[in-house]
């Protein structure tokens, strides 16, 4: 993992002009028009492209921004299919971009999650194989801070995680 910081431009209504400002790696402008529409986001892999994420919920496929004092933070992960293929998360204003190197270096990993784990571990539905993303709605949390949570749980032995396709969810012990 790769870590390097996103660096938000400036918040704009419409996309024209949005190339001038994305200079570099990391690099982001949000469109907004009455809801978030769109950040374009200069990859991070140094490749040169823009990548537009959508942010419509009224879209298909629609990633969500959270803006906070931690930062701005998107989810899921974005994965272009296309050209170099980069594959990174944005998280409390990190950038994160998976592939090559070492895994452990997770921004997640220096965070104080004492009092979301107890919360998270309090919210969880007893004896059920739930999604982190449900619980962190229900808690309205940042889907990132509970998958986080979830992972010290099973470290300290109080929750397991689902395996294949059931990755992703987890169930109290
Ligand atoms: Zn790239």
């Amino acid at each position: 993992m790769k870590r390097s910081k996103i660096n938000l431009k400036a918040e704009v209504t419409s996309r024209g002009g949005v190339s001038d400002l994305l200079q570099a790696p990391g690099d982001a402008v949000l469109i907004e028009r009455g809801v978030p529409r769109w950040l374009i986001i200069k990859c991070p892999c140094g490749c040169g492209e823009e990548i537009p994420v959508n942010l419509d919920r009224r879209a298909d496929k629609a990633w969500r921004l959270y803006r906070n004092a931690t930062g701005l933070t998107l989810f899921p992960s974005v994965w272009r299919d296309t050209g170099c293929e980069a594959h990174f998360i944005i998280w409390r204003d990190q950038i994160v971009t998976f592939g090559g190197g070492a895994s452990d270096n997770s921004p997640g990993r220096s965070l104080d999650l004492t009092d979301l784990a107890r919360r998270v571990l309090a919210a969880w539905p007893p004896r059920e194989l739930v999604s982190y993303v449900d619980v962190a709605d229900q808690l309205g949390e940042i889907p990132w801070d509970v998958q986080e949570a979830c992972f010290r749980l099973v470290a300290a032995g109080l929750m397991a995680e689902g395996k294949g396709s059931a990755r992703g969810h987890f169930r109290k012990l």
